[in-house]
């Protein structure tokens, strides 16, 4: 990154690229004057601006799109990740145990944070277990959740301090789920200081900005650090030198006093976000309607943390109080709750005020004609992670083991929920899945299941103005004019049109077509590489050289 501190001129003419613009399919030159987008149009037009505008930049055939919004982010933990041992691409638990021995050597002693490990990827096929942890770190503490992070394996030292021994949820080997979990991630993050976490924030942010991303909700809960972090987050998103922020705090209220209260707190736009519903598929405990087909117990259906009543208060006391409400949700039985729920709430407020509200449902995997005519009729948002159903649908993948075939191609139905109507936002619920907008995108257009994929423009769209939208603001996430200048510059390879309503893909470079140009998005193509990232004016993002 180069120069980000330095003031950027009042007024800038790009040129000589593409600018995906609403206003002008074929645009190529966007002028941006004090904070706003002044003009957009074609090179022979923009000849005019040049004399006049401060500063001109080539484009050189890159594309240039509003920022992305990514609407599920966990900054701090995302920074945390970036900063501890990234065990994602590990093969084997043994080259797993062999990261965490170098850092624990490294790290002299202090508590340790590795993270995003996945046994189904592992010849081993099991979690590492507390003996080989201690070994590997000469009985240090080590935080190790999974990559859904819904289950941990600990440290002898970091299960006695939490006292996690004899909760529920403890299996006796050192891997932690539910209240055992729950112990042991608040012990270790009880650990960190309020310096380490701003640093984690910042480490984020910059990430975020990195990966063309303008925008984060951030998806704060009492069960995932405190308040302070959250402020601290907020206070981030404020300062101008980075992503904007919307945030979402996921506690549970029976009343519209209390809901007023926390927002007023917090200042949030909902209470909503990772409100848990149940668990996750990776952790077999995402609330299901049959059992799992793999583990140890034939009857594992998950787990359902709320009932109707409790949702059903919930989202009257938000819908109430002017604010959104909403709720972490992966199996079919959780959604039936949730759904339940929610229609509860209406018929107790009436069915206008819940959709005035526009609440919204994250992850939503597993979702029937009956839960999508629901979230058509009370206008609820589907916060999606795509890449979820890249990496862990299909007939063969992890999905697959847990749910069986059908199950998994049945899952994140993004082309039943488009079709019916229900809005669409994507996100990354990084530090799940990483920041990656574009891979977000490319995910949809190949989704496993071929009748569920959806055009790249459309999703194009949910992860722009849809991200805008979920937070309640309709006109924003596309380049107008009177817009604010907040966008991405992308070097692309050919831009092409996708065929419309082709559900198998068919590129087009037609550009007589009148729609606008998106990157080719079949799997073997290279992916957009960000080289700038302008919010509200303010570059936050150069990459090194691109524009020298
Ligand atoms: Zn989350």
């Amino acid at each position: 990154m180069t120069q980000q501190e330095a003031a950027s001129p009042s007024s800038t003419l790009y040129r000589g690229g593409f600018v995906y613009s609403p206003v002008d399919p074929f645009a190529t030159a966007m002028v941006v004057q004090d904070g706003k987008i002044a003009w957009v149009g074609s090179d022979e037009a923009a000849t005019g601006h040049a004399d006049s505008v401060d500063e001109v930049v080539e484009l050189d055939g890159s594309l240039v799109t509003p920022a992305f919004v990514d609407g599920h982010v966990h900054s701090s933990m995302t920074g945390q990740g970036l900063d501890g041992v990234d065990l994602s691409q590990t093969s084997s638990l043994t080259e797993a145990l062999r990261l965490i021995e170098t850092a624990a050597r490294h790290g002299r002693g202090r508590p340790l944070y590795a993270h995003s490990w996945d046994e189904t990827n592992w010849p081993e096929g099991r979690p590492a277990t507390s003996e080989e942890l201690d070994r590997a770190t000469f009985g240090g503490v080590v935080y190790m959740p999974r990559v859904d992070a819904h289950s941990a394996c600990v440290t002898t030292a970091l299960a006695t301090s939490a006292r996690a021994q004899g909760l529920d949820g403890w299996g006796g080997t050192g891997v932690v789920v539910r209240e055992a979990h729950h112990a042991v991630r608040d012990m270790f993050y009880a650990g960190i200081t309020p310096a380490d976490r701003r640093h984690y924030i910042d480490l984020s942010m910059r990430a975020a900005a990195e990966a063309g991303i303008g925008l984060v909700h951030e998806m704060a809960a009492p069960h995932i650090g405190a308040p302070e972090d959250l402020a601290d987050v907020v206070a981030a998103g404020e300062r101008g030198d980075g992503p904007q922020v919307v945030p979402y705090w996921g506690e549970l209220v029976d009343g519209e006093a209390r809901a007023r209260e926390l927002a007023r707190a917090y200042g949030v736009r909902g209470l909503a976000g990772d409100l848990c519903a149940d668990g996750s598929i990776g952790s077999r405990t995402a609330h299901v309607r049959s059992p799992y087909l793999d583990g140890a117990d034939p009857d594992n259906c998950g787990y359902g943390y709320l009932n109707v009543d409790t949702v059903r208060d919930h989202v009257a006391a938000c819908t109430l109080a002017g604010l959104q409400a909403g709720f972490h949700v992966i199996g079919d039985a959780a959604l039936d709750t949730i759904t339940e729920g929610f229609r509860a709430a209406a018929e107790l407020v009436g069915a206008d005020r819940v959709r005035a509200a526009r609440h919204r449902l994250e992850h939503i995997e597993m979702v029937d004609e009956a839960a999508i005519a629901t979230l058509v009729e009370l206008g609820i948002y589907a916060s999606v992670q795509p890449v979820f159903e890249a990496w862990w649908g299909g007939k063969d993948g992890m999905y697959g083991a847990r749910l069986g075939a059908s199950r998994s191609l049945a899952s994140n139905p993004y082309g039943s929920m488009a079709a019916a109507g229900v809005a669409l936002v994507l996100g990354s619920d990084t530090p799940v899945t990483p920041f990656g907008p574009w891979e977000a995108i490319r995910a949809c257009v190949n989704h496993h299941e071929p009748s569920q994929r959806i055009s790249a423009r459309s999703a194009f769209l949910a992860h722009t103005r849809g991200g805008w939208r979920a937070a309640g603001i309709d006109d924003r996430g596309y380049l107008d004019l009177g817009q604010p200048e907040t966008f991405a510059v992308w070097s692309v390879g050919d831009l092409v049109v996708q065929a419309p309503d082709d559900r198998i893909q068919t590129w087009s470079t037609d550009p007589r077509s009148g729609t606008p140009g998106l990157p080719d998005l079949s799997e073997d193509a290279d992916l957009p590489v960000n080289l700038r990232t302008v919010v509200r004016g303010r570059t936050v993002f150069d990459r090194e050289g691109a524009f020298d």
